[in-house]
């Protein structure tokens, strides 16, 4: 473990003051309360902002490197349109057409060169050791040799993910990284959809699959295609993009994602934040006014939907009647137990329980299943087979 970047906090403050541009007093104040927040431990010590403030978004990381202080944003969230049509026509007013991608589902990783290191930081803004590992295993690092002012933003998807537990990319064998900005460092100022491509394809970087742009007035109807299709095959949606990257982008995600979404959180009904089960709902009932279903859709359409939620809930009641413990499995998949080791400790700091079972060793790397307790959902679950009021 390197402490070789170690910074006191009060010369991080003073130069962090200079290039943030925000007063000592003020950022002494967001140490205090934590909002901003020092990560050491794994290479390079850090700083984090846990909240988004003073213009910053939350997952914003400041390191020191020989120059100073490099700032690399946060990712910005991106909001929902709940009707296509309408939800297009009012945020990309004025723009006359939009580019429209695949929204894969795994995890955020900003990857950014600092000090000549190569770091992968997930959304909240801390370094994982394993996504660093991994993330550029299928080429990349000729990309921050030439620029290292640069921040690939991607999605880390696939089977060994310790993140994300399903599975639904058929062309991704273990884990990879599919790019879907690239932003400057310190501003935060992403390139166009078209300059991101060029540079994406000069070093064979995967980008997230790429639909084209469409005119304004046909989006809404394109789009609506290519989510049944994507829905046939599992997949998430779609984010529409103002191929300038002036405006912020929006999502829009197929039923069956959501369904899917609901069948693996409703196992774990306790563990899950109750806003994750009601949006999803409205989700459903607005495509279904949307896209005017008749009587047998709409009726087929809530059997999916009650499917979704009832059948995982009455297998995990059932489960823990007969004493099973509810976990969720996730794997990981590294070249070094080092990694591994101080993945471990990283799942740790992020308040995370779990426990890593025996690594075995598969074509030369260690595949270790990681155990994720739900204790919310075992104790409120044993809770009420014992007789317990809600
Ligand atoms: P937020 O809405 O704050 O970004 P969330 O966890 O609710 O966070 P999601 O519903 O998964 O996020 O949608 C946004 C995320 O989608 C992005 O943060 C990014 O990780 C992911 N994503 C996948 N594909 C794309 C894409 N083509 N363009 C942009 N983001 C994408
Ligand atoms: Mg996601």
């Amino acid at each position: 473990m390197s402490r070789s970047q170690e910074v006191p906090d009060k010369e991080f403050v003073r130069l962090s003051s200079i290039a943030l541009k925000i007063p000592v007093s003020r950022l002494s104040g967001m140490l205090n309360r934590r909002v901003l927040q020092k990560v050491s431990g794994f290479f390079p010590d850090h700083y984090r902002f846990d909240k988004g403030i003073a213009g910053f978004e939350a997952g914003t990381a400041l390191f020191k490197t020989d120059d100073g202080i490099e700032t690399v944003r946060g990712f910005p969230k991106i909001h929902r349109a709940m009707m296509l049509g309408v939800g297009i026509a009012t945020h990309f007013e004025g723009v006359p057409e939009v580019a429209v991608e695949e929204k894969m589902n795994g995890y955020n990783v900003r990857v950014a060169s600092i000090n000549g290191k190569v770091i992968a930081l997930t959304r909240g803004g801390l370094v994982c050791p394993y996504t660093t590992e991994r993330v550029l295993e299928d080429g990349g690092r000729e990309f921050f040799i030439d620029h290292p002012d640069l921040v690939l933003c991607g999605e880390m998807v696939g089977p060994d993910n310790p993140y994300v537990p399903k599975n639904i990319y058929p062309e991704v064998d273990s884990i990879s990284f599919f790019i879907f900005d690239i932003r400057h460092k310190n501003s935060g100022e992403p390139l166009t959809v078209d300059e991101k491509h060029e540079l994406c394809s000069h070093y064979n970087i995967k980008t997230v699959p790429y639909f084209g742009k469409f005119s304004i007035d046909k989006a809404a109807h394109s789009i609506a295609g290519i989510i049944r299709e994507l829905g046939k095959k599992d997949r998430e949606g779609v984010v529409i993009k103002d191929p300038e990257m002036k405006l912020s982008a929006i999502k829009y995600t197929s039923s069956k994602s959501n369904n899917n979404d609901l069948k693996y959180a409703f196992g774990f009904y306790n563990d899950y934040g109750q806003d994750f089960f009601f949006s999803r709902v409205v989700r459903e009932g607005f495509q279904a006014v949307e896209w005017d279903e008749d009587e047998e859709t709409l009726h087929e359409r809530c059997c999916l939907l009650g499917e979704s939620i009832l059948k995982p809930m009455v297998s995990t009641i059932k489960k823990r009647q007969q004493g099973e413990r509810i976990t969720e499995e996730v794997q990981i998949r590294v070249r070094s137990l080092d990694t591994a080791y101080k993945f471990e400790e990283h799942l740790r700091r992020l308040g995370i329980d779990a426990q890593f079972d025996e690594p075995q060793l598969v074509d030369g790397q260690y595949l270790i299943v990681i155990r994720k307790f739900n204790q919310s959902t075992n104790d409120r679950t044993s809770a009420i087979l014992n007789g317990h009021l809600w």
